[in-house]
């Protein structure tokens, strides 16, 4: 079976767990299932960032293979020398990979709330006020581009087995998935190494809780401990708003936020119809 085709079908398996577990141990029990937004972000979902990554990758991985080919025609020398993974055990790929990607996309993550141009785009991802595991896939196409290009591409040219490519887009899938899911749990003392909905969810705190924002972990979390970015209240169990400061002139429509910011750049404005 191709890849993309098994990405679906991992996609549809942990779809299916996430919805069961939220089902049987609801942490905010008045969330309804049927909340806002729900239809658009299954638009999201079928179309999905992991997804995207994992086809820029494999393409990538051609149009290594071409460049190759024609070094090879004109008689000069592979970068070779640049494919240090390519042989190596899929485990150690596969922990590399792991860790290099977390910290490139922790890195962006940051950088997509302290670059005003870039926090336009990232906007979107935080228009969520009922966090659930469907969120995991608002994500803006343009903010893909760039994290995905950027965590996925090194890997690729240092030689990743296209099963570790796989492995690791159903990784992000489930532990981001279970990041948005609403339901109660941190991993106990794990929770210095791994993320999870109770720290994540004050990501999406609509107050900020230090420069620039707080929990910025996609599958760890210890890039947050180690930097001073984790925010861990033992006082407070959940925020009281989820969302941003001015959501009030962000568009709700699926058009409007597939074509924001350039609408706004055209018009100078926001539109909450648009
Ligand atoms: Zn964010
Ligand atoms: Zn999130």
């Amino acid at each position: 079976m191709p890849i993309y085709v098994q990405y679906y079908f991992w996609l549809l398996l942990v779809s299916l767990g996430c919805f069961a577990v939220e089902r049987v141990a609801p942490w905010r029990r008045e969330q309804r299932v049927l909340r806002r937004g729900l239809a658009q972000d299954l638009v999201w979902l079928v179309f999905n960032g992991h997804y995207l990554g994992l086809l820029l990758a494999l393409g990538a991985g051609h149009v290594i293979e071409a460049l190759n080919g024609l070094l090879a025609k004109a008689g000069l020398p592979l970068p070779e020398s640049l494919a240090l993974l390519a042989g190596s055990p899929l485990w150690l790929q596969f922990i590399v990979f792991l860790v290099l990607k977390d910290f490139v996309e922790w890195n962006i993550h940051r950088l997509l709330h302290n670059v005003p141009w870039l926090w336009e785009f990232h906007k979107l991802h935080h228009s969520i006020e009922e966090l659930d595991w469907i969120g995991n896939f608002r994500f803006h196409w343009g903010e893909v581009i760039v994290y995905k290009t950027l965590s996925y591409l090194p890997l690729v040219v240092l030689g990743v087995d296209w099963r570790v490519l796989l492995a690791i887009a159903i990784l992000w899938t489930v532990m981001l998935d279970l990041n948005h899911s609403n339901v109660r749990y941190s991993w106990g003392p794990l929770r210095y190494v791994l993320n999870s909905p109770r720290m994540h969810v004050w990501h999406h705190d609509v107050e900020t809780h230090g420069r620039g924002g707080q929990n910025f972990g996609q599958v760890l979390s210890v890039w947050d401990w180690l930097f001073g970015t984790a925010y861990w209240p033992d006082d407070r169990e959940m925020p009281t708003r989820l969302g941003f400061a001015g959501m009030e002139t962000y568009p709700r429509g699926l058009i409007g936020r597939f074509f924001w910011p350039l609408t706004r750049l055209v018009t100078g404005r926001g539109s909450r119809d648009a």
